[in-house]
């Protein structure tokens, strides 16, 4: 059961071949055995997972499960959960208890689903390796002396050594993607608005989108299905009617046209990844879809823009983080002004502070035209470059992160070189535009590699599509890691 698809899960559920409380029981107990080791979890929530499952078992018995009812699942600690600790990974908010759920938890709610707990992450999800959470870093399970990617690192983790079957992230410049690829796990960031972001702990709100992982790109249509919808609480959320992410999933792929973006393909990736995206490029071909060159001559642009951009709206964000009315507040301080300082010097990590002053000062007055401004423009050319390419073919496809992961450790001490490891991701939040990542075989030192997939504008079924042929015809998505296995 533990490794079985969620089509097989909600087979034996109906047919009673094991209830939801079981099966929420049979992955509290691997979180259990597993979670000292890899730090996917800053919450297990065992009293409401069974609970919840008792629940989904009266549903079932009446005739009323939805498709994931009784599915136990993840979520990233940056949504709220009424009732449970919600840290965004971060002392600031160490001791924050939400009163209501984000949107996008209530429709998984809603639907039935058991949540087990609440999964690590970079603070405020700023960064690429997990490293950056209050809670220390979760391991990769494919090797616990290397990172599994960030910020939605625990959420990648607890799909691929399966603590949950499914699991929710966000993707602000990759956040979903890269810990996907770095763990061998498949993960999706829709359409910027296709998700609700109400609930949802703002990092930077023009870039931020809920994701879904899965061990397939069907988990990820089926979980998915469920997290989109409008939302008017949202004035972001798109209002369009209800998708079924799973129905195209079986189309053929025959006549797919795959677009290579030139510079996706030069010196910046490593060996190993580049030998898994090629085979992966040509089992595509195999499937009947056709590859042609492309180019994004702004892309290499997108990581100073977006750390122009993100920093700007994290700045103004995290300004509601003054130890005033929730949150953590310095225990001892003098006038007011200090201590709205002592609680955010205490609260927050240094990659935050790092944020809110480079945020602070790209928007300051005489310096807004320089980089805020000349930022947005250049978001504007990048999305045009996506346009143009999309053309001339129906998908992008590239590496999702230059190399496999890196040691813990590694690029901690250097901030640049942790920015560029997102050179891929990045440019698709820029646009707005829906990514995927999926396994596509293993580097160096059996290392996850994965290919990323780029749609137009709510071109994630056709995304999903593609992902889901490949992995019927290949099994690296199968692969476990042995410890974990
Ligand atoms: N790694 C990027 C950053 O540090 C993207 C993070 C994300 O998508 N939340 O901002």
């Amino acid at each position: 059961m533990i490794n079985a698809p969620l089509s097989e899960l909600r087979r034996a559920l109906d047919a009673r071949e094991i209830s939801a409380v079981e099966l929420a029981t049979l992955f509290l107990d691997r979180i259990d055995a597993a979670n000292p080791a890899l730090n996917a979890f800053i919450t297990v929530d065992r009293d409401g997972a069974l609970a919840a499952a008792r629940e989904a078992d009266a549903r079932i018995a009446a005739g009323n499960a939805g498709p994931l009812t009784g599915i136990p699942l993840a979520h990233k600690d940056v949504f709220c959960t009424a009732g449970v600790l919600t840290s965004c990974g971060s002392k600031m908010l160490a001791n924050f208890v939400s009163p209501y759920d984000a949107h996008v938890v209530a429709l998984l709610k809603n639907a039935g689903t058991v949540m087990l707990g609440k999964t690590n992450m970079d603070e405020f999800a700023m960064g690429s390796s997990n490293e950056n959470s209050h809670y220390g870093p979760a391991k990769n399970p494919w090797d616990s002396t290397r990172i599994p990617g960030g910020s939605s690192g625990g959420s990648a983790v607890a799909v691929a050594a399966r603590l949950a079957p499914i699991a929710t992230g966000t993707d602000t410049g990759g956040s979903v993607r890269q810990p996907a690829a770095l763990t061998g796990v498949t993960g999706i960031k829709p359409t910027y608005g296709v998700c609700s972001r109400y609930g949802m702990v703002a990092y930077a709100s023009s870039l931020d989108q809920a994701g879904a992982f899965g061990a397939s790109a069907a988990d990820c249509a089926a979980l998915l299905s469920a997290m989109a919808g409008f939302d008017e609480r949202d004035s972001t959320s798109l209002e369009r009617p209800a998708e079924d992410y799973s129905r195209d999933l079986d189309k053929p792929l025959a006549g797919l046209r795959i677009g290579l973006p030139r510079e996706f393909f030069g010196p910046g990736m490593a060996d190993d990844v580049r030998a898994a995206v090629d085979a992966a490029l040509a089992e595509y071909r195999k499937l009947g879809a056709t590859t042609v060159d492309v180019s994004l001559p702004n892309a290499q642009l997108a990581i100073p823009a977006y750390y122009v951009i993100a920093p700007a709206e994290a700045s103004s964000n995290l300004s509601r983080f003054d130890g005033v009315r929730y949150g953590h507040r310095a225990a001892e301080y003098g006038d007011l002004a200090d201590m709205y300082e002592k609680s955010r010097a205490q609260g927050f990590g240094a990659e935050v502070k790092r944020r809110i002053l480079v945020g602070t000062y790209v928007l300051s007055h005489g310096y807004y035209d320089a980089y805020y401004l000349k930022a947005q423009k250049l978001r504007r050319l990048i999305a045009e470059d996506f346009r143009a390419a999309f053309t001339q073919c129906d998908v992008i496809a590239g590496p999702t992160s230059p190399t496999t992961a890196w040691a813990i450790g590694e690029k901690s001490d250097d901030p640049v070189q942790m920015y560029l490891s997102d050179i891929y991701t990045i440019a698709v939040n820029l646009a707005g535009l829906p990514g995927l990542s999926h396994p596509a075989g293993f580097g160096a030192g059996g290392l996850p590699v994965g290919l990323q997939l780029i749609g137009d504008y709510f071109a994630e079924g056709r995304l999903l599509n593609a992902a889901h042929r490949f992995q019927q015809a290949t099994d690296w998505h199968t692969r476990r890691p042995a410890a974990f296995a």
